[in-house]
């Protein structure tokens, strides 16, 4: 069993290839280093401010599964689609769910609210946040202040797409 640590700044690119399906890796809050190779999407400007960018495609996938912010933070997400399929078939969203909400009965839900694109109306309380839905090409983004500390699911709720769009939102 092999047990690497990586440290990376921009978590993007790097979690889709490093991936080890480990559990928590252990963070050293002062101490910033990129690993030579990974690219780094996210510009640290102002600490207070995480800037992620999420991308999505048309394999149906997100390049990250977790997206890491600090409490106290304004996060600004970025989706970004780089696809070239339709919105209308191959759409994507960022929502990011209240704990305590099973990302599978929200998909479910999600899947038939095709009126209000697959944000259930009735689903506000499952939510802390979304994104629009967008189409290949396309990109999108939307400010938020970080909730309390914790591990939070997002998902993209086009039908189906949960099952591999989505990830953990981790609040440190
Ligand atoms: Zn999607």
């Amino acid at each position: 069993m092999k047990s690497i640590k990586f440290l990376f700044t921009g978590l993007l690119m790097a979690t889709l290839l490093f991936n080890c399906g480990g559990d928590k890796k252990k963070e050293e809050p002062e101490e910033k280093m990129t690993l030579g190779g990974s690219k780094t999407e996210e510009k640290k400007v102002d600490s207070n401010v995480a800037e992620l960018v999420l991308v999505g495609d048309d394999m149906m996938k997100f390049n990250t599964n977790e997206l890491k912010v600090k409490a106290g933070q304004k996060v600004k997400l970025t989706l970004r689609h780089k696809g070239k399929m339709d919105v209308n078939v191959m759409g994507h969203n960022f929502v990011l769910l209240n704990q305590g909400v099973d990302l599978m009965a929200f998909g479910t839900k999600a899947a038939i609210a095709r009126d209000t694109k697959y944000i259930p109306a009735d689903s506000k309380a499952d939510i802390i946040v979304h994104t629009e839905l967008i189409g290949g090409g396309q990109t999108t983004s939307i400010e938020f202040d970080a909730p309390a500390a914790g591990t939070y699911d997002f998902l993209c709720s086009f039908p189906g797409h949960y099952a591999l769009m989505k990830g953990k939102f981790i609040v440190e």
